[in-house]
């Protein structure tokens, strides 16, 4: 595979590159050359496949002769080693759980593909990559958990102090081994700055092999193709074979990789894009206009992102064919107050509890369903978070109900290890050249 950058179409680079890089020198964003069309005859038989032998043969028709087969079958069955069952709450109405992974977050199927992506990469005798990574919460702990153990590596975590859950705050700081957490006295943008600026400076990337882990790297999108084929087999298997679906978005990757799995030939005949108050996309796909905005805070926070990076690659697929793109995507966008109702109308009606984030998907497509009554489509609302990593959101009559998985009873089981940083750089520089 070869990756050219959305600013420059004329750029080359190996997938090794575009994965060590995360981002181009023009800050454009990296996109493979060529998407390649998976043929029908698989397609069509899907539902006579395993969800890593899928990811397998998704993988090696995106990646190429990047990665042997053999080497990238060895990877794939170990970072794709959790379910991402489809079920069944309402007629034409499907939950896809992508919440079974170690952080219980669909940003484990990314985190876990890159950190052992990296990993493969790291030559022999090569320096310890080290990966920054600033997190609101949900990244972090599925950077620490994917890379945990993995060989030459270490990670280093900033999180705001006290902004985090308390499940949240377990994951990222119980680790221990080649993952550490520093709890910054300020907010996430202070621990994202912090980041940024280490890139930048000369003697930490003299010292260090500084890598990021965030959600623009294009080993993180690629895995997340996988699911949305793997939902499609389990619908085939349900006698369905018209699908919509509808994503919860912040930073628009999880839609994004939807949409390189249509590409590729998945058929789909609606992506919906659900968001909260940052409605920056929504907003486009209404008035042709794309205006980025600051964040504000919500309930569903990890999707509190006023302009979406990923949504440069979104465009640059249907560059040129922009009325292509908004017969393909529906954009909805609620506050926090239909959030909560709808994580109510979803408990009262399915007996089902959603996290704030899915709560939105959900409400996303049963609007799009009664605007559309004649779709024969069956709607499948993607769960991004497990509901116990929100405790405070839901009303107690809720909460209760939420069967708390035996991985968070082990962890609240475990000390947690932290350093607290104030917001300034340099007692952070000074941190990472102490304790190397
Ligand atoms: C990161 C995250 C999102 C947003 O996903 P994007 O790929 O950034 O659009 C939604 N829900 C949860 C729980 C998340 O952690």
């Amino acid at each position: 595979m070869e990756l050219y950058s959305t600013n420059n179409p004329n750029t080359r680079v190996s997938f090794k590159e575009a994965v060590f890089n995360s981002m181009p020198q023009d800050k454009g964003l990296y996109m493979p050359v060529e998407i390649p069309r998976l043929d029908d005859k698989f397609i069509m038989h899907l539902d006579q496949y395993s969800l890593p032998e899928i990811a397998f043969h998704v993988a090696n028709h995106l990646l190429g002769d990047s990665i042997p087969a053999d080497d990238l079958k060895a990877i794939i069955y170990d970072a794709i080693n959790f379910y991402a069952p489809i079920v069944k709450l309402e007629d034409k109405v499907y939950v896809l759980e992508l919440f079974h992974g170690p952080s219980l977050a669909f940003k484990d199927f990314g985190a876990r593909f890159m950190s052992r992506v990296m990993s493969y990469f790291l030559e022999e005798g090569e320096k310890q990559l080290d990966v920054l990574v600033a997190t609101s919460g949900d990244t972090g702990g599925a950077v620490a958990l994917g890379f945990l153990g993995v060989p030459n590596t270490r990670v280093t975590i900033l999180y705001p102090k006290g902004k985090v859950s308390d499940i949240q705050e377990l994951q990222l700081t119980t680790n221990g081994q080649n993952i550490r957490a520093l709890e910054i006295d300020g907010t996430f943008d202070d621990c994202q700055a912090l980041v940024k600026q280490a890139f930048t400076d000369k003697e930490l990337n003299e010292k260090f092999r500084l890598t990021s882990a965030n959600s623009i790297n294009i080993a993180r999108l690629i895995p997340q193709t996988f699911y949305y084929f793997n939902a499609y087999a389990q619908l085939l298997r349900e006698g369905n074979d018209k699908a919509v679906f509808a994503v919860p978005s912040g930073n628009f990757g999880n839609i994004g990789a939807g949409l390189l799995a249509w590409k590729m030939g998945l058929p789909v005949e609606q992506f919906i894009a659900a968001t909260n108050v940052n409605d920056t996309v929504p907003e486009y796909l209404k008035s042709g206009i794309y205006e980025p905005k600051p964040s504000v805070a919500t309930l569903s926070n990890a999707m509190d992102v006023g302009n979406p990076s990923n949504w440069v690659r979104i465009a640059d697929m249907f560059k040129g064919d922009i009325d292509q793109l908004k017969t393909l995507i529906t954009g909805y966008s609620f506050d926090d107050e239909a959030t909560l109702a709808a994580i109510k109308e979803v408990d009262a009606e399915d007996n089902y509890v959603v996290c704030p984030h899915t709560a939105i998907a959900w409400q996303a497509l049963k609007d799009w369903q009664q605007q559309h009554p004649d779709s024969e489509a069956t709607g499948i609302f993607l769960s991004t978070a497990h509901p116990c990593k929100f405790p405070d959101v839901f009303p107690d009559n809720i909460a209760e109900k939420i069967v708390v998985p035996e991985q968070v009873k082990d962890l609240e089981e475990k000390t947690k290890h932290s350093v607290i940083l104030g917001k300034e750089f340099g007692e952070f520089k000074d941190y990472l050249l102490k304790h190397n």
